[in-house]
């Protein structure tokens, strides 16, 4: 299923995408906003909005007409507007941590952003104006659907709800200020993700996902997420060893070779830009630079 958080005439929606229309579950629960408060009601609300999107692609119409909207229409919100937590991770593909000139990590390295940085699939990218060295990330992003602690390897993707696409944007001259990378990662819309969000039954193995990143058309990153060091249910197993995982809360899993800040010389982003985030069966993020 592809979950969407928007804005349509006015209002803001959840709603299931089908092909390229949008059909809004908050027509009969308007207090509902983003896809957070729906995993957050549980299995059973999901099955109720499985067995929805099953009528729907079989051409029934369950719902009024007001709840129809068209996917280009609408302004996509991130689809976790507000997540407890945004853990990211630093330097997971090997061929990262070589072109920066660091060790491979024998442990995952984490850092956060917060939620003033969420911003949605199709945003502009705001550069502050003290920023002179912005860059993107294309990553994989993680959506946690259930809650759970000390949560074990092997059983960890039934705690995953879900995957989407999100650009870890960094401003490295203040990233490398100080030991801690969260001064370059977190200003605001640093975090553009979606489009939507994919279920993890429509994604049959995260680290089978081909991930690309242009920008002005220019492919800058090309890679896979097969690459990643520290797997998908590992990081589930070993964050959930130190906190809680609460439905919404989002791991993004690091990022692979081609980052602006390592090109000789290095190329970082200017107004104008137009970044172009794509992972296999999730979707494109496209965000232009102001
Ligand atoms: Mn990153």
């Amino acid at each position: 299923m592809r979950l969407a958080s928007y804005v349509w005439r006015g209002r803001e929606h959840v709603g299931i995408q089908v092909g390229d229309q949008l059909y809004s579950l908050s027509i009969h629960d308007p207090e509902l906003r983003d896809v957070r408060q729906l995993l957050e009601q549980g299995e059973e609300a999901l099955a109720r909005v499985r067995h929805l999107e099953a009528a729907l692609r079989a051409g029934e119409h369950p719902l009024p007409e007001e709840a129809i909207a068209p996917l280009e229409g609408v302004r996509l919100l991130p689809p976790i507007r507000r997540p407890e937590k945004i853990i990211c991770l630093g330097l997971n593909y090997r061929d990262h941590a070589r072109e920066a000139g660091m060790p491979i990590p024998q442990e995952p390295i984490f850092f956060a952003k917060y939620a003033n940085a969420l911003a949605g699939p199709r945003d502009p990218i705001r550069r502050p104006s003290r920023v002179e060295q912005l860059d993107y990330e294309v990553e994989l992003a993680v959506v946690v659907g259930r809650e759970g602690k000390e949560i074990p390897e092997s059983g960890a993707l039934e705690y995953v709800a879900g995957y989407m696409v999100f650009n870890d944007v960094s401003a490295r001259d203040f990233q490398f200020r100080t030991g801690q990378w969260t001064h370059g990662k977190t200003f605001d819309g640093f975090a553009p993700c979606g489009p939507v969000l994919v279920t993890r039954d429509e994604v049959r193995d995260p680290h089978a996902l081909r991930m690309r990143l242009w920008v002005n058309g220019e492919l800058r990153q090309d890679s896979h997420t097969g690459e990643m060091i520290f797997s998908v249910p590992y990081l589930v197993q070993y964050f959930s060893q130190l906190l809680t995982l609460r439905p919404g809360d989002i791991i993004a899993t690091g990022t692979p070779p081609g980052v602006g800040m390592a090109r000789r010389p290095p190329a970082y982003l200017k107004e104008g830009d137009e970044i172009v985030a794509w992972i296999e069966g999730l979707g494109e993020l496209r965000n232009r630079v102001v």
